[in-house]
């Protein structure tokens, strides 16, 4: 490992100091995902910015509903708090869904949201990686692509997004605070992760300097029915191959009132399925409503050699977790 520099930030402003003028600075969470890519030689900062010690690990309840939650918050303890248990059952099971209790327990909010592909051709640098050396060419497009997105990728890369967590957010409408050197700043989780296009080296719109401060889910989709559900290899300890997330709340007319639906493992960010939501809300709840919804939305996938198997797999799935919401509601 190449020796590199450690600082424990005061404030959130300390941070975005030290980011600025340390060389090749990286914040550091948890530190599960960055000091791995580091002893793999993917990432190689020269000081590392602990900001896992910032007070920002509370989760406080909103006056008028909803939830902040601090970047520093661990994902074990998000997932046991008792509001997000009550009003947000998408994101409880989204976050235990992911990783190991070991690894939740280290894992932040702000680190979960900007850990980076599982892509294994970026993971070892012997392998051609336009996101790890832009311009080095991209191994998985004619490679081992079965974990690889069906959805909005490009020619320079067809990775996927892996956090479960970011999935579920996107799906509640949630936003990112930030701070950075251009002062606070706003941005909804659904935008936050960019697609490939032709700079795959950069996963989302977070600018240099700037950091997360906190995530706001606001109070709309609190308390309704809904549910994150993953197909992987494993049962657990394992990434997604196709996961969903869903908000369905029915009217006693059985028309749906209020639909959200974010696929996850299938594009290089949270899949917010715009186009099924619009057909969901005001058509009568059932399995042809799904069926409909999820084939107008899945139309514009594009498989690769390895994985036409998740454009189906995301079809079932989505009609599997709306048709079980509607039940529940
Ligand atoms: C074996 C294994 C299995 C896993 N399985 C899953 C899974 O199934 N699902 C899943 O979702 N995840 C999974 N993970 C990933 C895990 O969830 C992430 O490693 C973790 O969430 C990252 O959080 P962290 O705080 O440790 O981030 P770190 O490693 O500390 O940081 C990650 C990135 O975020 C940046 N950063 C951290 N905090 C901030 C901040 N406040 N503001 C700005 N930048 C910041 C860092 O600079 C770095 O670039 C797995 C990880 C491992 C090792
Ligand atoms: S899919 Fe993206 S991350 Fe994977 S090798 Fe290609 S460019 Fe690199």
């Amino acid at each position: 490992m190449k020796p590199f520099g450690y600082v424990r930030a005061r404030s959130t402003e300390d941070a975005v100091h030290h980011f600025l003028s340390l060389p090749d600075a990286r914040f550091l969470g948890g530190g599960t995902n960055l000091v791995d890519l580091m002893k793999l030689g993917v990432e190689a900062p020269g000081t590392l910015v602990d900001v896992s010690g910032l007070p920002l690990d509370t989760v406080s309840e909103l006056p008028g509903g909803g939830l902040r939650i601090g970047a520093t918050v661990r994902n074990s303890d998000l997932a046991a708090h008792p509001a997000v248990r009550r009003d947000l059952p998408v994101l409880a099971q989204a976050l235990l869904s992911g990783a190991s209790g070991q690894l939740r327990n280290m894992a932040t909010t702000g680190g979960n949201l900007l850990q980076r592909t599982r892509c294994p051709y970026f993971q070892d640098t012997g392998q051609p990686c336009n996101k790890r050396e832009p311009g080095s060419g991209c191994g998985a497009l004619d490679g081992v692509n079965r974990d690889h997105a069906v959805l909005g990728h490009s020619a320079h890369c067809v990775a996927t997004h892996p956090s479960d967590m970011a999935v579920a957010l996107a799906a509640l409408d949630a936003e990112i605070e930030l701070v950075g050197p251009g002062g606070e700043r706003k941005v909804p989780v659904a935008d936050f992760h960019r697609l490939p296009g032709d700079r795959p080296q950069q996963d989302t719109v977070i600018r240099p300097g700037e950091l997360i401060t906190s995530v706001v889910v606001p109070a709309s989709s609190g308390g309704m029915p809904s549910a994150y559900r993953k197909a992987r290899d494993r049962s657990s300890y394992a990434f997604a191959l196709v996961s969903v997330a869903a908000v369905l709340a029915v009217g006693d007319d059985g028309l749906i009132r209020h639909a959200r639906l974010c696929f996850g493992g299938v594009a290089h960010k949270p899949w917010r399925a715009v186009t099924a939501e619009a057909l969901l809300v005001g058509a009568p709840a059932g399995e042809d409503t799904y069926l409909r919804a999820a084939e107008a939305e899945l139309a514009q996938a594009a498989p690769l050699s390895g994985n036409a198997f998740k454009v189906r797999l995301a079809r079932r799935l989505a009609v599997d977790t709306l048709g079980r919401l509607a039940d529940r509601g």
